[in-house]
């Protein structure tokens, strides 16, 4: 993927974060782990500090010292999980910031708006997110309203980026748009979707409102009936997911690009992901094993650290824990993705993947 701050190896992995930082390790930390592209997050940096302040600094790369690509969601999802605190109509969808109470109005334009003054490479259309479950007729009427906003976005983005809007600073003028395909688990609501976002003209697609707690069975299944409607040339982005399985099932069903919050949060909270599958460091039998977390990571934290000592970090709640402990979670999803693109490229992804299936399937057993 190319983008206007630099090249992106894809299937990639986009780390998390939120505030223009992600969480517990500095920028340095995320360049020798290879990270190419960071994800930010708009609902945000639009209620603090601002998306006007972040333009008069240049932009978000200026402003937070991130040269690399990045990603910036719609705050769709973010007002969407506000629940009691928005109302959401055909204009867009009002709510309650989180931080003080007070009143915003978010629309596809002014969603648009707000991107093109943090100048992220990619921009997302504002859409509607539905709870899951929900029936056919309910997320019909939202895969259909994600639709007329997505016409909407696209428009502004076009008057954006060909310099018609005076009164915004594009802080970003090689910014691409993203639109998304919503439509629930129903097969026929997600191809109606695909086909007519793409009729719309974006740079790229994404997969939305999956990874909110329906099975992974079904959201693989719904992953493989719709990445046929996406065009062969673009990259497709699965949002929000997942687990390392997840993502290796999303890559076989033609999924290029992936976030989430699984191994940044996950280490806060002192859980591991690794080749022996989840390690809990806070447990009691790890309170004098010299191992490293993952035997099998060459990441600094493994290469440096024992469990007992991360064990020990946690429990006297050293902020050192969260620093090593996301450096091993991040390093093994990047790295999984890295081991992924190698096997793509070497036409070996199905045995990784058989692989990586027997793996999980043996620690499934072994716990
Ligand atoms: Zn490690």
């Amino acid at each position: 993927m190319t983008t206007a701050h630099g090249d992106v190896q894809t299937p990639a992995f986009m780390p998390v974060g939120t505030q223009g930082a992600v969480k517990a390790v500095t920028h340095r930390d995320l360049e020798s782990l290879g990270a190419e592209i960071l994800l930010s997050n708009t609902y945000h940096l639009y209620l603090r500090p601002g998306a006007d302040l972040i333009a008069r600094r240049g932009g978000l790369h200026a402003f937070m010292g991130w040269s690399r690509p990045i990603l910036t969601d719609s705050g769709g999802y973010q007002v969407f999980s506000l629940a009691a605190r928005r109302t959401i109509d055909e204009d867009g969808a009002r709510f309650r910031s989180h931080l003080d109470g007070s009143e915003h109005l978010l629309t596809p334009e002014n969603v648009a708006d707000i991107q093109a003054k943090l100048g992220s490479d990619v921009a997302m259309v504002f859409d509607e997110c539905v709870a899951h479950p929900a029936e056919a007729d309910a997320v019909r009427k939202s895969m259909e309203r994600t639709l007329r906003w997505a016409r909407r976005a696209r428009e502004r983005f076009v008057a954006l980026q060909s310099g018609q809007v005076r009164d915004v600073i594009v802080t970003n003028p090689g910014q691409a748009q993203f639109g998304i395909v919503q439509g629930g688990v129903y097969p026929d609501l997600r191809e109606e979707s695909a086909r007519g976002t793409v009729a719309l003209g974006f740079e790229a697609y994404a997969i939305g409102g999956l990874s909110v707690g329906e099975p992974n069975e079904t959201m693989y299944n719904v992953v493989g009936q719709t990445t046929p409607y996406l065009p062969d040339d673009r990259p497709r982005y699965l949002m929000g997911a997942g687990t390392p399985e997840d993502l290796v099932e999303a890559v076989a069903r033609g999924v290029d690009l992936f976030d989430c919050v699984l191994p940044t949060r996950n280490a806060r909270n002192g859980q591991l992901f690794t080749s022996e599958g989840v390690l809990n460091i806070k447990n009691a039998r790890y309170a004098e094993d010299e191992r490293p977390p993952d035997p099998a990571c060459g990441c600094y934290t493994c290469r440096t650290y024992s469990r007992a000592y991360l064990r020990h970090l946690f429990h006297a709640k050293e902020m050192g824990a969260s620093t090593l402990n996301t450096l091993h979670n991040l390093h093994f999803y990047l790295d999984t993705l890295s081991r992924i693109r190698d096997a793509i490229a070497f036409g070996r992804f199905e045995h990784f993947r058989l692989a990586f299936r027997q793996d999980l399937s043996r620690r499934l057993l072994d716990s």
